[in-house]
């Protein structure tokens, strides 16, 4: 659609020269500062750009004050935010308070993976006096849109999201009122972790490893193409989705799309994979982890605090648990990664961008993204050989998928290690950058086809979320962080069971 959009582009604007043909709107979208996702965005800027919207698309990473300053300029009528990790949240948060402080009118739409109805509603919403809404998918963007734009429709619009927003305040408001149990009963009430020397393997090696240039092929049979139709929005597991009675259609010509381009980037080489691992002597202190230099376990490497439940009727777990204290007198251990298969992304977007080839260009990103978490879920395995435990593991790619072997990998800015602030000390350990993979001011990882955590080799090891967590457990770990309760809240805001006294002006 887009291509053929394209071609009578300029038949188009002869006609728009000559008053036959208006667009319908002036549409502005950004992923906001700090953030580099933007497949959802350009899903939406193609949907909104075939609709006869004209979309200014400012990118990736753009400061509040650009996009302030472009809707002012161009006299757009729609400003859009996209954002993926949480810290964006309170980036959105900001641009809305920035918009109403320079007397901006224009309806501002909310999308991203982290974002939701609730979030907008309880914290961007407020910011100000104008429509603020949360917008589901792309497919949502048009009606939407064409909604926002229509005189009549618009005030209804305006009052039915209004009266949600209120009711989503109430449903947070109750939801914030549940109790939890104080942070002393929630450590005393910790998983009960049986601590066997037979569960304690040594690994193959301590210290860092690199992989370079790893060869594309040998990961595209670890991809799970599930996640791959979740980026297209086509919801379903794959393969059923290829025979599903209403989308099968759909999402075999997109696999089929996927296909002929990942073959052409293995081919090609356009694309590089890069890694670097390790295996560190660690114990637990409380809810810290704590990693040493070498086996003497005399030198601190680093500290990894961590959180803990504090919602529910317990075991109340923390990644802590999984990790041997010294008291047990064994010698445990912790694996970290850093993994990317982003690298080369841009340049093969821009050809393809230059062709006009949106469909393509968003297809790059996607398929980097599918690389890299096959790239984590290949090094998992080489890691759980390479610490013993994993030896003689036989699993299938759906096994794989379904994490039936020992051990997790927990990651930054997930459920059950939410906090992206420790992301600088995992990448200093790693030396990350060394292979090619940095962060941004919000710890965005760079290219975004980048993923990075822990390995924790314990059987009774298991994903969670923290969930709320209350002032108490926040005042210990940004002490813990070193950070202040400000600062620490800030980063937590996701998980706070209390409502912040000051909110970022
Ligand atoms: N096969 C999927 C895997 C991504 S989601 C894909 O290709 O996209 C699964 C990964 O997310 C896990 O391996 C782990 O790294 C992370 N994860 C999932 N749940 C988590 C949790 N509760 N806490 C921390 N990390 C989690």
């Amino acid at each position: 659609m887009k291509a053929a959009v394209a071609y009578l582009q300029p038949f188009m604007e002869a006609e728009k020269a000559q008053g036959v043909v208006q667009p319908r709107g002036r549409v502005l979208l950004a992923t906001v500062k700090g953030d580099v996702h933007d497949i959802g965005k350009n899903i939406v800027g193609v949907v909104l750009g075939c609709n006869n919207y004209q979309v200014i698309d400012l990118g990736v990473m753009v400061p509040c004050e650009k996009i302030l300053d472009t809707a002012v300029q161009e006299k757009v009528d729609i400003v859009g935010l996209s954002g993926l990790i949480t810290p964006s949240l309170d980036e959105m948060v900001h641009v809305a308070q920035e918009m109403e402080r320079r007397g901006l009118t224009q309806p501002l739409l909310i999308g991203g993976a982290t974002t939701n109805r609730e979030h907008t509603a309880v914290k961007i919403a407020p910011q100000r006096s104008d429509l603020t809404l949360h917008v589901l998918d792309a497919s949502r963007a048009v009606g939407v849109v064409s909604g926002l734009l229509d005189a009549t429709q618009r005030e209804a619009l305006v009052k039915k999201t209004s009266a949600e927003q209120e009711q989503l305040r109430e449903i947070h408001a109750d939801k914030q009122r549940r109790p939890l149990v104080t942070y002393a009963a929630a450590n005393a009430g910790k998983p009960a972790i049986v601590w066997r020397t037979e569960d304690v393997p040594m690994p193959t090696f301590i210290g860092r490893r690199v992989i370079e240039r790893q060869p594309l092929d040998e990961l595209a049979r670890f991809i799970d193409w599930t996640f791959f139709f979740t980026a297209w929005e086509l919801k379903g597991k794959y393969p059923q989705i290829l025979d599903h009675p209403k989308y099968g259609a759909a999402a075999r010509d997109l696999f089929g799309a996927a296909q002929k381009l990942l073959a052409r980037i293995v081919e090609e080489k356009s694309l590089t994979a890069n890694a670097a691992y390790g295996f560190w002597p660690a114990c637990s202190e409380d809810n810290t982890i704590v990693l040493f230099a070498d086996e003497s376990r005399t030198r601190e490497l680093c500290r990894f605090p961590m959180l803990r439940q504090q919602a529910g009727s317990g075991p109340y777990y923390c990644l802590a648990d999984f990790v041997a204290p010294a008291s047990a007198g064994l010698a445990d251990h912790v694996g970290a990664f850093a993994v990317t298969a982003g690298i080369g992304t841009q340049d093969l977007v821009k050809s393809f961008e230059q062709a006009r080839d949106d469909y393509n260009a968003i297809m790059v990103k996607a398929l980097a993204d599918r690389l890299a978490e096959a790239f984590a879920e290949c090094l998992h395995q080489r890691v759980r050989r390479e610490w013993g435990y994993g030896a003689d593991e036989n699993l299938s790619n759906q096994d794989l998928i379904a994490e039936k072997y020992r051990g997790i990998r927990p990651a930054t800015g997930y459920p059950a290690w939410p906090d992206h602030t420790e992301k600088p000390p995992l990448f200093d350990i790693l030396q990350a950058p060394e292979v090619g993979i940095t962060l941004t001011e919000s710890s965005a990882m760079s290219p975004a086809a980048s993923v990075c955590g822990l390995y924790l080799a314990h059987p009774q090891s298991r994903y969670f979320d923290v969930g709320r967590i209350d002032r108490g457990q926040v005042q210990d770990y940004a002490r813990r962080r070193g950070l202040a309760l400000t600062e620490m809240e800030r980063w937590l805001a996701p998980n706070l069971g209390y409502d912040r006294g000051i909110e970022r002006v």
